[in-house]
């Protein structure tokens, strides 16, 4: 549905939104490896590192963070050597739905698809399946365009230092070493989230995200270069540049979505500012990933797959 752009509206919605904050540490390649990797049952460290190929030191710092989040709890086990264990506390078991996206993603789209399950198995159904993102109040399958959004920026979480929200501090660290080796990083989702809010001009965007020129213009063209956005000439004027969504990334809404979410009701228990409803129904667009065979909700310990090493 059209609604006309209101940029200082859009840019108070995104900069308080349950995403921009839940990305600054789920944003980054390497803490999504580490949380795919544990769905996938890899909970040991070294174990890790040789899956996900992660500088220890790296690691390390993604484990630690992890830890202190609340979505990972180390175990001790008193063997021969002592050995310590990751396993997923109830908070990360949340991050299924996400996790299921990112899968999902990456099959269709991605170039590791070789390190996650080639196929998805529903023990409760006892089919293999495709995961679907729908609505959780009328179970209707739902893409990006079944939905209208309303945007009420949260001034609690306007400045999250000033209401200790308890945001990680790895940002510095974390930024330096972001890059689209997944394509989904902090910044690749909120320039898309930027333009799914109708922001389709360089000058719209810098102003919404407040990134600066000079890394919103590499960020567009290696976004561009990766078929996330496709950029044309505006037929109004040929000075100006129109960036828009493409089939992949229209397909990373599920993620985008169920990240949100999932900060929203598992870690800031507070409202997002982008408010999503769904128009068919009219019911506030909560996400529900889905088998696409009985159309159940899914949980990790009802799905199995073939081990992706062999
Ligand atoms: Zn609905
Ligand atoms: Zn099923």
């Amino acid at each position: 549905m059209i609604r006309p752009l209101d940029l200082e509206l859009t840019q108070a919605a995104l900069a308080s939104s349950t995403l921009s904050h839940g990305l600054k540490f789920f944003g980054d390649r390497w803490t999504v490896q580490v949380m795919l990797s544990a769905f996938l049952g890899i909970r040991r460290f070294d174990e890790l590192r040789s899956f996900s190929n992660i500088p220890r030191p790296t690691l390390s710092d993604r484990l630690r963070a992890l830890v202190q989040v609340g979505v990972l709890k180390p175990r001790l086990y008193q063997d021969k050597p002592p050995r310590k264990e990751y396993h997923l506390t109830r908070k990360g078991l949340g991050l299924y739905d996400a996790t299921l996206m990112v899968w999902a993603w990456e099959k269709k789209w991605g170039q590791r698809a070789q390190d996650l399950p080639k196929k998805l198995y529903h023990q409760t159904c006892q089919h293999h399946f495709n995961p679907e993102l729908c609505c959780k109040a009328c179970g209707e399958k739902i893409s990006m365009k079944d939905l209208d959004f309303s945007l009420v920026p949260n001034l609690r979480l306007r400045d999250p230092a000033a209401k200790g929200l308890g945001t990680p501090r790895m940002s510095v660290r974390a930024a330096s070493d972001m890059s689209l080796g997944l394509r989904v990083d902090r910044w690749c989702l909120l320039i898309l989230s930027a333009v799914f809010l109708g922001c389709h001009y360089f000058d719209q965007i810098t102003h919404v995200l407040g990134i600066g020129p000079k890394v919103l213009s590499s960020r567009l063209s290696d976004m561009t270069e990766s078929q996330l956005l496709s950029c044309e000439t505006d037929i109004h004027d040929a000075r100006r540049r129109l960036y828009k969504l493409t089939p992949s990334s229209r397909d990373l809404f599920g993620y985008i979505v169920c990240l949100s979410n999932w900060a929203s009701e598992s870690h800031f228990l507070e409202p997002s500012s982008i408010r999503p409803r769904h128009r068919a129904c009219q019911h506030r667009f909560a996400p529900l990933v889905a088998c696409d065979h009985c159309h159940q909700n899914l949980n990790p310990w009802e799905v199995s797959f073939p081990t992706s090493k062999g």
